[in-house]
This record gives structure tokens, sequence and C-alpha cells, in this order.
């Protein structure tokens, strides 16, 4: 088949990359790992989340991060939004889009949000009332919808309730995750070919974590199945705090390299990814996860050895 031309990768390592860290970055640090993250060439980055400051004391400083960094003309400005206080913050500090997050089980959604997949939705509806009167927009996530850690594969009939749950709250926008690394391409396909049969009106991204090394894998048999819009963090940062021993989201060096090599275009600097990447690497040795830190581009040609002088 014929790869697209183009694909749109957003940045989430301000966000899944460094809410999983367990030492906290100061506010300044974030701020000048975003501007440099800015200049990448990225359409949209997922800044931070407005959850509860006790829930993840690491993105406490959202609106400060928000207000510190220097915005970009044509770069979106996503972030995580639990609730309505946290929209309050995320309208007062001029995002661009929020993201709500449902788990496509019941058990991860109890464990992660406490309370059901459907009656989180249910809280959804006042949240999406009050951002139609912003400038914000909505954009929604399936959490763990390629597989969950507690209950296995979902079913079909569930995904497809879901599905059109958001769309009867007006949500098109959305989010494939694969949260702990559950996917292969099989089930992408499947998964991702039964939402676009019945609900051809939306627009799916894919969330990646590479728990399993299937992420590339992945993001290509998504491709094949018309999505163009992927998640990635610099140096493959980022877990889930609620899933045991997830690891990263594909490192985006990886995938934006992937992308690259087989000329589809991303529309980013991978150089400048690289470099931000090695000192995130530099900096958590142990949270960073990228094949492109460790061997170079395959366009890093090395000086071929001589030929060894046979014996005798
Ligand atoms: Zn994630």
């Amino acid at each position: 088949m014929a790869f697209p031309e183009n694909v749109t990768i957003t940045e989430v390592c301000p966000r899944d990359g460094f809410q999983s860290l367990p030492e906290i970055i100061p506010t300044e640090d974030k701020i000048e790992i975003i501007n440099q993250i800015l200049e990448c060439g990225y359409k949209q980055i997922e800044v931070t989340s407005f959850v509860h400051p006790k829930a993840i004391p690491q993105l406490k400083d959202a609106g400060e991060v928000l207000q510190g960094i220097s915005r970009k003309n044509g770069v979106k400005l996503r972030a995580l939004v639990p609730n309505l206080r946290g929209l309050e913050r995320a309208i007062e500090a001029r995002v661009d889009k929020i993201k709500l997050m449902l788990s496509a089980t019941d058990s991860h959604s109890i464990s992660n949000a406490n309370r059901t997949t459907f009656d989180a939705m249910k809280e959804f509806e006042p949240l999406i009332v009050r951002a139609q009167d912003s400038t914000v927009a909505v954009s929604g996530s399936i959490s763990v919808i390629f597989g969950c850690p507690y209950e296995g594969d979902v079913p079909l009939e569930r995904i497809t309730e879901i599905c059109k749950r958001y769309i009867d709250l007006g949500i098109y926008d959305i989010s494939l995750a694969d949260t702990t690394g559950m996917a292969n391409p099989a089930k992408v396909k499947k998964i991702v070919g039964r939402i676009k049969e019945h609900f051809p009106e939306m627009k799916l991204s894919m969330h990646l974590h590479n728990t399993r090394g299937m992420a590339f894998a992945n993001a290509i048999a998504g491709l094949e199945e018309g999505i163009t819009d992927f998640d990635s963090s610099i140096a493959g940062l980022g877990g889930c705090p609620y899933a045991p021993n997830a690891s990263g989201n594909i490192a985006s060096e990886d995938l934006i390299h992937g992308f690259e090599e087989m000329g589809i275009n991303t529309g980013i600097d991978l150089d400048k990814v690289i470099t931000i990447g090695k000192l995130l690497q530099e900096r958590f040795p142990q949270f960073s996860d990228s094949f492109i830190l460790k061997a170079g581009k395959c366009s890093d040609l090395h000086i071929a050895p001589k030929s060894q002088e046979k014996l005798g």
C-alpha cells in the first residue's frame, strides 16, 4: 500500500514524560525544555495536566509553566483536564485544547479515577458545556483500548459504545491510547478498522507506549488504517503511574526517524529533537528508552574499518 506523504506528531514529554519522574523538575527547567521543544517544528505539544496538585505533584505548576513559555504561532498547546476546576485553570492559562481521559475498562477506570468508564463520561458533560463557552477545543481519549492489564482484551461492542457516547457529547477528536503497551498490529487494525467503519467522521490519533517493543509496528498498522496523528515523547520518557511496570511512550526521535526513513514527512527537525533527547537522557538515564539515542540515525555513516590483514 502507499503510505501518506505527511503525518502529524504531538510531543507529550512535558506531560506524560515528566509526570512519571519521581524527582520534581523545577518550573524554570520545564519552561526551558518546552521552549526548546517549541523550536523543533511540532504543531502540537501536550504541555501539562491540570490535575489536583496532590494527585500528581510534578505537574502542580501547570499554570506557571504555561505562563512562562514562549508561545509560538501555529503550535497548539494541549493539556489534560480531569474536572471542572482543572478546566477553569486551563482556560485561565490559555491552552488551545484540552484532552479528557477515560479508560476503556471499568477496572482500569476505577483504579485510575475512582469511577466506572460511563460514570466518568457523564462527568464530562458540564466540562463540555463550559468549554463551549470559551475558546478551548475539546478532545477525548480512550486509555487501555488495545488491552487492559486487569481485564485483557476490551470487547469491540464496548469500544463502539464508548465512541458512540463521545460523539453524543460532540467530541470527534479521539486519541486511542495503548497505555500499557498491549497492542499489536493485528489488534490495531481490528479495533481502528471497527471504529472507522462505524464512525467515519471521527478524527483518530494514536498514543503508543513501547512497553513490549511493538509501538512502531503499531504506528504503521495505524497508518495503514488511515491514522496520521501520533503522540510521542522525547527520549521515550513516560509511563503510567497507575499501570504496573508500564514503560514509556515511543520515543519521538524513534518515531520521527522511522517515518522520515520511510519517506513520510513529519515537519520536525530530528536533530533538534535528538539534542533535547540527549539532555533528558543525561539527566534521567534510568527513565529514558530510545533506539536512536543509542544507535544514531541510519544516515550517520561510519568510516569503514580497514580490512584485517590475513594472518600468516
Ligand atoms: Zn501515555
